[in-house]
């Protein structure tokens, strides 16, 4: 609802300047996939053995409600092969059946872009700046952006084995929550917040000894090509990600002003092998997603972006039938003055309380007199002015020549 709706649409459009200024397309992915597009993002991935809607409709196929729009994206590059590199962007509602509270809902919104058919680390240190460059539009200062690499595939599966075997050995120190990760994917212990688990993760195996040469060249690339464009970063070997599709470099922009257990505004990293599993050519894959909702509580927490005024210019009172205000809504409008107006034949005190209400900085008043003089007074509503008498005539320049004379004090 206003004015947080207004403030949603402009968070998509500070979006759309960001990655539109690096050539990044929209692509509006559907909200129904065949639950395949989905399970291909991998057995130990929460949100698709956990969290995923989906159901059998009455055709009897099994469709999922999006958990994510990275699944989507691949699909649809897989069914069009466009030619690459294939630069998108997208935006929209995402839903995962999870236990609501602050930061985490059952349906929420994301922005996010996907390059796929390189594997260049420029294009994960372009993709890391944009994310970066859009989260510093709105306005915020105290994001963190943690990167990691998980290496090679090869490595990540070695490094997989050995961190199975050290918390299998340390077991009965884990949470049996953890317990339970570990049996499904080893990599997500180190994600676990459980203050039980803290000393066991602390002493785990690091991911860079098990990086390849090249792997460990590309993360080296990467950090430099961020540290030359000024993009602040810590190094985290412990940093994994949600999705289990992950590679090479991953990354995480965090709130600094969030709880720790909910303060990742967005992330994302490499991944292979997806575009493939899903029926097309083997293709290397790096993106992002960031989330509207929690995004949006770290600018109320830094006091930025906020819902911006969407009030109305002039708020038209008429107290003689109602047909001055039609003329004077629509001959502003067109002129593109936001301009509101009261219907039923109200009496002026009523009008005037509703002009005051809608947060309009003139009033813009139809009276006997100004009805049969063919006039109309206008009124600063935020100022105690001397009101002014204008014909209809000259009523557009006039309030246009107010209206910018404030826009200039501005
Ligand atoms: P993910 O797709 O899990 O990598 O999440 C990327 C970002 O989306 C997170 O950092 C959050 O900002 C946001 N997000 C993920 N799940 C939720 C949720 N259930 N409710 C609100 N935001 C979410």
């Amino acid at each position: 609802m206003a004015p947080e709706s207004a403030r949603w649409r402009r968070f998509v459009d500070a979006f759309e300047a960001v990655v539109g200024m690096a050539g990044y397309e929209l692509v509006i992915p559907p909200l129904l996939e065949d639950i395949g597009v989905f399970t291909r993002l991998g057995e130990a991935t929460d949100v698709v053995t956990k969290e995923m809607y989906d159901f059998v409709d009455k055709g009897e196929r099994h469709i999922a409600l999006r958990p994510e729009q990275t699944a989507s994206i691949c699909r649809s590059f897989v069914q069009h092969r466009p030619i690459t590199p294939f630069k998108a962007w997208y935006s929209g509602p995402n839903f995962r059946y999870e236990k609501p509270q602050r930061g985490r809902y059952r349906q929420f919104d994301q922005v996010g872009v996907e390059v796929l058919g390189s594997l260049d680390p420029y294009v994960d240190i372009e993709v890391v700046q944009l994310g970066w460059s859009f989260l510093a539009s709105l306005g915020l200062t105290k994001v963190e952006l943690a990167i990691n690499s998980l290496g090679e595939p090869d490595d990540r599966a070695r490094y997989v084995d050995a961190l199975n075997a050290y918390f299998l050995q340390r077991i009965n120190e884990l949470s049996v929550e953890s317990q339970q990760t570990l049996a499904r994917n080893p990599l997500r212990v180190l994600d676990s917040k459980r203050g039980e688990d803290a000393a066991v993760i602390a002493d785990a195996p690091l991911i860079n000894s098990f990086w390849s040469e090249a792997a460990a060249i590309h993360f080296e690339t990467v950090c430099e090509g961020l540290t030359a464009v000024g993009v602040p970063y810590t190094v985290d070997l412990k940093l994994v990600r949600g999705l289990d599709y992950y590679r090479g470099t991953t990354f995480e922009f965090r709130g600094g002003t969030l709880d720790s257990a909910q303060n990742a505004l967005g992330g994302g990293g490499r991944y292979d092998g997806l575009v493939a599993d899903l029926g097309g050519p083997e293709t290397p894959g790096v993106g992002f997603a960031i989330g509207l909702d929690r995004t949006l509580l770290a600018c109320d927490d830094e006091g930025v972006f906020s819902a911006s005024d969407q009030s109305a210019d002039v708020f038209v009172v008429d107290v003689c039938g109602g047909r001055a205000a039609l003329e004077i809504c629509t001959q502003l409008r067109a002129s593109g003055i936001r301009t509101e107006r009261s219907w039923d034949g109200r009496s002026m005190k009523a009008q005037m309380k509703a002009a005051n209400r809608s947060g309009a900085r003139f009033a813009v008043i139809v009276g006997e007199d100004e009805h049969r003089t063919e006039t109309a007074v206008i009124r600063d509503l935020r100022s105690d002015a001397d009101q002014v008498s204008v014909s209809r005539s000259e009523l557009m320049s006039s309030l246009n020549s107010r209206l910018s004379s404030l826009q200039g004090a501005e």
